[in-house]
Order: structure tokens, then C-alpha cells, then sequence
């Protein structure tokens, strides 16, 4: 497959090929997965600088003619939904509070998005001024990512001193409805210290807390596979304090294993992206912040779709079907999995906070 270097990596701008595709209409791919969960970056700013995601000075700024559009968004949401059998969609960036149209986003998305659920994953900062308007614009469901309770802790961690105002996000995201809240707390050897008072503080507050394991993924590129802390090493710590018992998946497809705390009702979830591969059941499909399909957080392989929104090279307007053709054939040459256990596995050339986790 040839491809074309354009500031990004891997970009397809031919059809990728669709040979021996079944000519049904959701997004399949050459294992047998469908692709159900669509996963939308929409900006690469934020507001913190997380170690384990982005450099300390930003990203690199995505000139803002280059950014999807409202409008833009809304029309890929719109083919996802009723053309390719998506049933949630999750806004993600970057930090989408960073956008100031992120309520006009919700709000043409969830016109065209009948059936699928709106939802955000965010770092909460500024949330709570803005919940209102989310809410009312469509917003269903959100996450948010909170890796410590401890301010010094967390100053360190994300290189900004905002816990106050992730706390105020949360409790304004609690008094808006959006019940049960998710916590993500990605978990490090730094954070596994303070991992029992994040579920304390989590149980007190009545939010789901989940672990996830750090992925390669980190702009800075400071990941080691023998320094990662893993679901079992959690475990351990965890049962110091607290009786874990029955693990199960609420759903089959979800990634999180999750464990009774002290008899229930009350869980925490265990995400080993690392440890315990999920690829196998892998049910999502991405859209970056410039338009391009990704269809594996690992493969640098994207598809184009922005060139398509904004008129085709022959300067016609393209058709919502010609669009959800080329994202089908996208998802058809999806790979098997991040492959991290294998010899030749390399880190993807995008940090996770560029491609929208
Ligand atoms: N800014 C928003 C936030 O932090 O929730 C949305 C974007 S952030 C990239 C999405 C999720 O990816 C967060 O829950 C974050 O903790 C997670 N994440 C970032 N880097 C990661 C890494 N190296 N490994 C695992 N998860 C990571
Ligand atoms: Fe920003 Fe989210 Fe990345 Fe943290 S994880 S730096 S909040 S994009």
C-alpha cells in the first residue's frame, strides 16, 4: 500500500482496498470485528500536560483551517450513526472544553445521531461553567480522567496545580444528572501510592472508579514495558485496604474488569490494555482532529476523510455514501492489535493526546 507523507503518519489519500469485503453495511473488518463505538478527537490543546500524554510545552498547533468544523463533525456523526451502525459517540481530544463551539459540536451531532448516545471524556477543568449548555446541546453520558486526590500529586503529574477545578467539574457533572460518573485514572508507578485513597475518595463520592494501564503512548516517549505498573500489582495494593471480590464485564465488549468492593454495590474497573489485550473484541473506529479515520490507537495507517467533506479533487461534492465507503474500506484493513508483546512491536508515531483516547 503506498502512502503519502503529509505532517501525519501513514495518511492514505487512495481507497484503501476492499478486496474480499462481504458487501454489508457496518464497519467490519478482515477479523470479523464491527466497529461500534466511535471515538472523535476534536482539538489538541489542553488545559494540563499529563506526563504520560503530552510534551511539556503542548502539542504542536493544528492551524485552525485544518480543525473539522461544527458542521464538518456533525456530517461524519450523522453517516457513522445511520449509515455504519455506530451506537456511541464519545467527543475526546486534547481536552474538548478547550473548543468554544464544543456545544454547538454536541448539539448538530446529536440532531443527526438518533439512537447513539453523545459522550465526552475530559479532564473537567472549566466543566463546570459550561455544563449547562452541554447538557441541554445533547451531552448524555461523560468521563473523566482524575489520576490522584492528592493537589501536590496531581500539580506534579499534569504539570498545572488544578485539582480544585476538576473537583468543581465533577460535582457540577454530578448535579447535572450525568449518573453513574466514570473515573479514569491512568496508573503508574507513581500513582499506585496513592491509588487506595482515590477509591476511598471515589466511594465516598459516589463515582465509578476505573484503572486503566499505561499504554506507549506518552509524547515523551519515556514508556518502559519493565517499569509498568500492571492490573495485578493494583490488585495487590488495593487489597491491602479493601476486599475485592467476583470479578465480571458488565458488558462483554467493555474493556473494564470489574471488582466488588468490600461485598458491593460499589466496583472499581480494571482496564489492562497492556497485560490482558482486548484487541480481539475491539469494537471502535477514530475520527482525529484533522478528518482522518484511525481505525487502531496503533496503527499509524489513517484514511482521509476531511479532503472528501471539503469537495473531492475533481472540486464536486462528494456524497455522504462515497464517504462511509471509503471509512468501510478504512476499518476493512484494520489490524489485528497493538501487538505490544510481539519483537518488532514500535510505538505509534501519534502521542495519545493526537489521537484521541
Ligand atoms: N483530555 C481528556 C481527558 O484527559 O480525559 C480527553 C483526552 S485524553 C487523551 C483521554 C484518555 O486517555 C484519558 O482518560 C487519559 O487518562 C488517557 N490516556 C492518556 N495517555 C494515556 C496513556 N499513555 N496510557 C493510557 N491512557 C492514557
Ligand atoms: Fe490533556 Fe487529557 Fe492528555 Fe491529560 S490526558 S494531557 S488532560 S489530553
Amino acid at each position: 500500500m503506498t502512502t503519502i507523507a503529509l505532517g501525519l503518519p501513514g495518511m492514505r489519500r487512495e481507497l484503501p482496498s476492499i478486496e474480499g469485503r462481504p458487501d454489508v453495511p457496518g464497519l467490519i473488518d478482515t477479523f470479523g470485528r464491527v466497529a461500534r463505538d466511535l471515538r472523535v478527537s476534536i482539538t489538541e490543546k489542553c488545559s494540563l500536560r499529563c506526563t504520560y500524554c503530552m510534551p511539556e510545552a503542548g502539542l504542536p498547533a493544528i492551524a485552525r483551517e485544518d480543525l473539522l468544523t461544527p458542521t464538518e463533525i456533525a456530517r461524519l456523526v450523522g453517516i457513522a450513526v445511520r449509515d455504519l451502525g455506530v451506537r456511541d459517540v464519545r467527543f475526546t481530544g486534547g481536552e474538548p472544553l478547550m473548543r468554544a463551539d464544543l456545544a454547538e459540536i454536541i448539539r448538530l451531532s446529536s440532531d443527526v445521531a438518533s439512537g447513539a448516545s453523545i459522550s465526552m471524556t475530559t479532564n473537567a477543568i472549566g466543566l463546570d461553567h459550561r455544563i449547562r449548555e452541554l447538557v441541554d446541546a445533547g451531552l448524555t453520558r461523560i468521563n473523566i480522567s482524575l489520576d490522584t486526590v492528592d493537589r501536590d500529586h496531581f500539580a506534579r503529574l499534569t504539570r498545572r496545580d488544578r485539582l480544585p477545578a476538576v473537583f468543581a467539574g465533577i460535582d457540577a457533572a454530578k448535579a447535572a444528572g450525568l449518573t453513574p460518573l466514570k473515573i479514569n485514572a491512568v496508573l503508574m508507578r507513581d500513582t499506585l501510592v496513592g491509588a487506595a485513597d482515590l477509591l476511598a475518595w471515589s466511594l465516598e463520592n459516589g463515582v465509578r472508579l476505573r484503572f486503566i494501564e499505561q499504554m506507549p503512548l506518552d509524547a515523551d516517549e519515556q514508556w518502559a514495558r519493565d517499569n509498568m505498573v500492571d492490573a495485578a500489582e493494583l490488585l495487590d495494593v488495593l487489597s491491602t485496604r479493601f476486599t475485592l471480590t467476583k470479578p465480571h464485564r458488565d458488558d462483554p465488549s467493555s474493556p473494564a474488569e470489574e471488582w466488588l468492593v468490600d461485598g458491593g454495590p460499589q466496583t472499581v474497573g480494571i482496564i489492562a490494555s497492556v497485560t490482558r489485550s482486548f484487541c480481539e473484541s475491539c469494537d471502535r473506529t477514530r475520527i482525529t482532529a484533522e478528518g482522518t479515520v484511525r481505525s487502531c490507537l496503533f496503527g499509524d495507517d489513517e484514511t482521509d476523510l476531511r479532503g472528501m467533506l471539503r469537495g473531492g479533487a475533481d472540486d464536486r461534492d462528494v456524497t455522504d455514501r462515497e464517504i462511509a465507503d471509503r471509512w468501510r474500506a478504512a476499518m476493512w484493513g484494520k489490524q489485528a492489535g497493538h501487538g505490544m508483546s510481539l519483537p518488532g512491536f514500535r510505538r505509534p508515531e501519534r502521542s495519545m493526546g493526537a489521537i484521541g483516547g
